[in-house]
């Protein structure tokens, strides 16, 4: 059952971040995932203020600088679908297309798909996790096989979005309105690593929220993809997942970004896979040793070291489809 909390229906934008900075407030878009949280006791709130209505938070148009403007009130289905995006940031659609079930889509937001919370099972459970304020991660001596192989560091959850992994690829930016103003920040540096705070995963404040997304323009020569492995067929997080925009001139890719999804507490960009591809031809001998760079640095733990070898698969397999 849900617990008792006020529920607030903004008039504006300005109101719904004045009562968003307010102690105990949560924001509500799609509440796909706010209410399950606030139903199973993961996190508490006096105030929820909802958002959902506000115009300014929707549509999707193209910017004056050829690129795209997303509004964070659009629904992982209306990004699936849209015809440009599937044409010029097909890896957006792909990820937006291939998070959670159809319903899902079409009530989930972009703005909360990227903000959601993680999955860990402790964190989700009746644990006093260390992400809960607690002193230890029950996932370093427990039931460890869906957790990360990089960028864990005391606390070892994985980034469950599949939009953002494609929109860190694509170099994407969010708009992000507070009660200091507005500021627009690259998505690659919105989330958090557990290093740096284990009890938040984007960079917002109280009372902040993502506004919109923007796209740059596609650059020239411009092919990206995304895949995901689950757990089982139908509707699922990634256990590993590959999000890649690259461009090429001349048969050989000249820029762009590989981000793999499901096994880091961020969507974790593969630096070094990125510059085995820079320069060369995108053939089975690139293929290889971008491969084995994306798993150099993997410190899998005691269960989960099957990732390794499905981030080797699916990071192939996502390449392959490009060249
Ligand atoms: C069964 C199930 C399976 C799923 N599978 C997948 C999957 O495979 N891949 C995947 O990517 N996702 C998956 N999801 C997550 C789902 O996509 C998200 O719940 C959804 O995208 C969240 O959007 P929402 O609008 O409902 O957010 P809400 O539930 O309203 O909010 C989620 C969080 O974001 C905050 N928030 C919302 N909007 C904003 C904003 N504009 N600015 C700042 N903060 C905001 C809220 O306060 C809350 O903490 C799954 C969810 C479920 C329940």
């Amino acid at each position: 059952m849900l617990p008792q909390f006020d529920y607030i229906r903004p008039g504006s934008l300005d109101e719904a971040v004045a009562r968003g900075a307010g102690d105990g407030a949560v924001l509500h878009s799609g509440g796909t995932d706010l209410l399950g949280c606030l139903r199973d006791g993961v996190f508490t709130a006096d105030t929820v203020v909802a958002i959902g209505h506000l115009a300014e938070l929707r549509g999707i148009e193209e910017t004056r600088d050829g690129g795209l403007r997303i509004g964070a009130l659009s629904t992982l289905s209306e990004i699936a679908a849209h015809p440009l995006i599937a044409e010029r940031y097909t890896v957006l659609s792909l990820g937006a297309g291939s998070a959670a079930s159809p319903q899902l889509r079409n009530q989930g937001t972009i703005g909360g798909n990227i903000c959601q919370r993680p999955r860990c099972w402790y964190f989700r459970g009746d644990f006093h996790c260390l992400r809960k304020g607690g002193s230890m991660c029950y996932a370093v001596a427990g039931a460890n096989q869906y957790h990360c192989i990089f960028g864990g560091d005391r606390c070892y959850i994985v980034h469950p979005s599949d939009t953002a992994p494609a929109l860190v690829a694509l170099g994407a930016r969010a708009r992000i309105i507070g009660p200091s103003g507005t500021r627009v920040v690259p998505l690659e540096s919105f989330f958090v690593l557990p290093a740096q705070n284990v009890r938040r995963e984007t960079i917002l404040e109280p009372g902040e929220l993502v506004a919109e997304v923007l796209l740059p323009p596609p650059g020239v020569g411009l092919r990206s993809t995304y895949r995901k492995v689950r757990a089982r067929g139908a509707w699922d997080f990634a256990l590993a997942g590959a999000a890649a925009a690259l461009t090429f001139s001349d048969g050989r890719v000249n820029g762009g970004r590989l981000v793999l999804s499901g096994v880091a507490p961020i969507p974790w960009r593969a630096a070094e896979a990125e510059r085995v591809l820079i320069d060369n031809p995108l053939d089975a001998e690139t293929i290889r040793r971008a491969v084995e760079a994306c798993v150099a640095d993997a410190r899998p733990m005691p269960h989960n070291g099957y990732k390794v070898d499905l981030v080797r698969g699916v990071v192939a397999e996502t390449l392959r489809s490009l060249a």
